[in-house]
């Protein structure tokens, strides 16, 4: 009999677990939503529609059994939940952090269509494996049988880290080659603290480590050691080394010191974080302290750009994007935590150069933009209003413009490896597999920046794909 009935949504409103202050928030790099208490995530489970064709589902990467996980947490089996949950998603309290589920999972939720606010899947996926971790119920693992072969995967990001995983339970020998010193790629030091705290990933690169998954850090593959190395060490191996290459800005002035990458700005204060010495942070270099700070971009890593210097104590904080607030490409959740923190958005403003005294920047030359026709994608394209430049002061500049694949081709010495004509590594549909026979690549490097659950997604399928392979190898091999 279930404790907690579902279908509630009529009489119980959407409510997410609470927000703190933003004057508190502020003051430090801690997530910013609290957890829920176990009734409260009884009753948000509950108010699921329990649909017979779920969109929720399908429109999940991972296409996640998120009805049936809601419905096992209303009725307060939360172990069982998480065994539901974790058999789809490698991660499940990361994407229940920092999947953009207005987007996804809860943006297709069948009872907001019919005026009820979703259900808060993302809050309620987080829920579950806190807990499932808080109760020791998510444990290293031994797989039944080991097996011979061995995969190299190079990149310790979310997709790097999903294939190891279940290749791993599988019995698979992992060895993880990664430039950094620590594992998570952009989940450890491209994400701020604020989105998704760092033990929540250190403990799961732990949980690798404890299951035998080998990690070699501070491995430049390219430098450290060869790809054809890696690959005469393997019997299969896995690209998943996402995307780092900066779009930057060339325009009158944009040499000047004090104009710096997003990714600069971020992975030293993500440094910080760990306790680490960061030179560049100590300098001033990096670092927003007592700065008018303008970042330019309008996508997610422009929003974790500003909210970082609110927290890094500059006196005022501009966001710069050439297009308006609806025709923004990063979160309008992040947004609006934004706003609540201080942070002014100067809407269809683009740079046009840079002011400097003495060679550091001292102002941004903006001209303001209106929306014109529609381009080849249906996107207005924006527009110059002529006349109506100015200059936006600023003692510190983070460009937050996006990235490119690395040339993998060049850097390390592998030609034939295929690339599409954006950089990206070609890669088949679904299984990763590339022309370059045992070699796969997921994630970023595949689709270009993109999003922690299609890292996720790619991975594992990619991981089946090479087990499939082996078994079959090994079948031809026994008869
Ligand atoms: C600032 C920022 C905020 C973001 N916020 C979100 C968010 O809120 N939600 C969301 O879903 N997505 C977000 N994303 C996107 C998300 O982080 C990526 O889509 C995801 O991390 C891609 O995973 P990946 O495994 O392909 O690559 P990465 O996470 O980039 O990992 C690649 C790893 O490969 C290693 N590597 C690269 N080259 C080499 C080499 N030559 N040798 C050895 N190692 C190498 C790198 O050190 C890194 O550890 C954000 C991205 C950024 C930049
Ligand atoms: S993985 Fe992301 S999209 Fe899927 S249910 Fe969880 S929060 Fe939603």
């Amino acid at each position: 009999m279930a404790k907690q009935p579902m279908l509630k949504f009529v009489k119980i409103d959407r409510d997410m677990p609470e927000k703190r202050a933003a004057e508190d928030r502020k003051e430090d790099f801690n997530e910013i939503y609290a957890e829920f208490a176990q009734a409260k995530a009884e009753e948000q489970a509950s108010r699921c529609s329990q649909c017979g064709v779920p969109y929720c589902q399908s429109h999940c990467p991972l296409h996640n059994n998120i009805p049936d996980w809601l419905r096992l947490t209303a009725t307060g089996r939360l172990e069982e939940a998480y065994a539901t949950s974790q058999a789809t998603n490698t991660f499940p309290e990361i994407c229940g952090r920092i999947c953009p589920q207005d987007r996804l999972c809860e943006g297709n939720c069948v009872i907001e269509q019919s005026g009820h606010g979703t259900v808060t899947i993302g809050a309620v996926e987080k829920y579950i494996t806190d807990t499932a971790w808080e109760n020791g119920w998510v444990k290293p693992f031994t797989p039944l049988q080991e097996r011979g072969e061995s995969v190299g995967i190079i990149g310790a990001g979310p997709g790097g880290l999903a294939a190891a995983d279940m290749l791993r339970r599988a019995g698979v020998q992992v060895t993880i080659y990664d430039r950094y010193d620590r594992a998570g790629g952009l989940l450890t030091y491209g994400i701020p603290g604020f989105k998704l705290e760092k033990d929540v990933v250190m403990r799961r690169n732990q949980l690798l480590a404890d299951s035998g998954v080998t990690f070699v850090m501070n491995c430049n593959v390219g430098e450290d050691i060869s790809f054809e190395d890696i690959r005469g060490k393997h019997d299969a191996v896995i690209i998943a080394t996402g995307v780092y290459k900066s779009r930057d800005l060339s325009m009158p002035g944009s040499g000047a010191a004090g104009i710096v990458k997003a990714i600069d700005f971020l992975t030293a204060s993500n440094k910080r974080s760990f306790g680490d010495t960061v030179p560049e942070f100590e300098s001033g270099e990096l670092n927003a302290e007592g700065k008018k700070v303008v970042v330019i971009g309008g996508g997610d890593t422009a929003m974790d750009c500003v909210r970082t210097s609110i927290r890094e104590g500059a006196t005022s904080v501009k966001c710069l994007y050439r297009r308006d607030r609806a025709n923004m490409p990063g979160s309008q959740r992040e947004t609006q935590n934004a706003e609540e923190e201080g942070v002014i958005f100067e809407w269809l403003s683009a740079p046009k150069g840079f002011v400097d005294s003495d060679g550091t920047v001292t102002g941004v030359m903006v001209q303001k933009m209106r929306l014109g026709a529609a381009d080849a994608t249906g996107r207005q394209a924006p527009e110059v209003i002529e006349g109506a430049d100015y200059v936006e002061e600023a003692d510190l500049v983070i460009k937050a413009l996006g990235f490119e694949p690395e040339d993998l081709p060049t850097l390390w010495g592998q030609p034939e490896l295929p690339v599409t004509r954006w950089g990206t590594v070609k890669a088949e549909f679904k299984s990763g597999a590339t022309d370059l026979p045992g070699v796969y690549a997921v994630g970023d490097i595949v689709r270009g920046a993109s999003l922690v659950v299609w890292a996720i997604k790619d991975g594992r399928d990619c991981a089946e794909a090479i087990l499939e392979r082996f078994d079959a190898k090994a079948a031809v091999a026994a008869e």
